[in-house]
């Protein structure tokens, strides 16, 4: 059939019909709101990404209360030592900054899953993601840290821990050492297409852990490659990953379609700092209209397939999705 029996307009006619017909529909249940901890009291808006705070360990409590009474299922939390080394060892400190937090979201008995963030970039004082030796990254030497910092998070309590260096085998390595230490209940979710993006600016702002020199386009992916991010993922997949992950999420739609069609796994995609912080400087200059454009990045996040969306958002898109 076609024009003008069918006219296409027809199902868009009332704001009912298009309701009915809506294809994809968020939840709140699909979203995972990231945490940046740092020791001590107080907390501080990220310059660079207007709303969100780095929280004081001291002052998490009200806020993880506000994001469980919200319905949000998931936190991931990245933290910032107070001191950082050449290998990161506040990450895997049983009194590190990230198991700190844990406890003290645990102490709280709220119903909030907690996601760790697992790599040493935030930790370590050259700010790469693993040990430097000749100003390269040791990937291998990285690997037995990483499974330290695993059953570290796990020790003190954490739900889930999401490797996110792309040092390779480090899926492999920390399920081992999870699985040695008698926990092979806890799953992982693989960061396991990342790319080296310039939508990460932010997040180092908050993160406090851009490179000192150099920079990770060696480790991390390089952005036109999707053939590439698949083949990390079936990687991921063999060495163990329950969740495998793709990051940025808005310029790699097709990376997440794509996966979403080759893999039956769980797909994460984490909208990230550069996302966010492009909507509200557009907002704040009068550019777009905010909420829209917010609603419409996330859902073309899961349209394109991703099953648990990381965003600075989930706490807004609480208030706005039905429950
Ligand atoms: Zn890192």
């Amino acid at each position: 059939m076609i024009f003008p029996e069918y006219r296409a307009r027809r199902l868009r006619k009332t704001e009912g019909l298009r309701s009915l017909l809506q294809e994809t529909r968020l939840s709140v249940k699909d979203f995972v709101y990231p945490l940046f901890v740092f020791p001590g009291k107080g907390k501080q808006e990220i310059s660079s990404m207007p709303g969100i705070y780095r929280l004081g360990l001291e002052d998490l409590a009200g806020e993880i209360q506000e994001i469980d009474q919200r319905g949000i299922p998931a936190v991931i939390l990245f933290g910032l030592p107070r001191v950082k080394d050449a290998v990161g060892s506040e990450a895997f400190k049983e009194k590190g900054i990230i198991q700190q937090a844990i406890q003290a979201i645990k102490a709280q008995k709220s119903r909030l899953t907690v996601i760790c963030d697992l790599c040493l970039c935030e930790y370590t004082d050259h700010g790469h993601c693993g040990k430097m030796e000749n100003g390269e990254l040791d990937n291998d030497a990285t690997l037995e840290i990483l499974g330290e910092v695993a059953v570290a998070q796990a020790r003190a309590g954490a739900d889930m821990v999401a490797p996110s260096g792309m040092i390779d085998g480090q899926v492999q390595s920390i399920r081992e050492a999870l699985d040695e230490h008698g926990f092979e209940g806890i799953p992982i979710m693989a960061y396991s297409a990342k790319y080296a993006s310039a939508f990460y600016g932010p997040f180092r702002d908050a993160a406090q852990s851009a490179p000192q020199f150099g920079d990770r386009k060696s480790y991390q992916m390089d952005p036109p490659n999707v053939r590439e991010a698949l083949r990390e993922i079936q990687l991921d997949i063999d060495e163990g990953a329950d969740i495998v992950m793709i990051k940025p999420a808005l310029a790699y739609l097709d990376v997440i379609a794509r996966a979403r069609m080759e893999f039956n796994h769980p797909i994460a995609a984490y909208n990230v700092s550069g996302e966010y912080s492009m909507i509200e400087a557009a907002a704040r200059a009068g550019f777009i209209e905010r909420e829209r454009a917010i609603m419409e990045v996330l859902t073309a996040i899961k349209r394109a397939g991703a099953d648990i969306i990381i965003s600075y958002y989930a706490k807004e898109m609480a208030q706005v999705l039905e429950k």
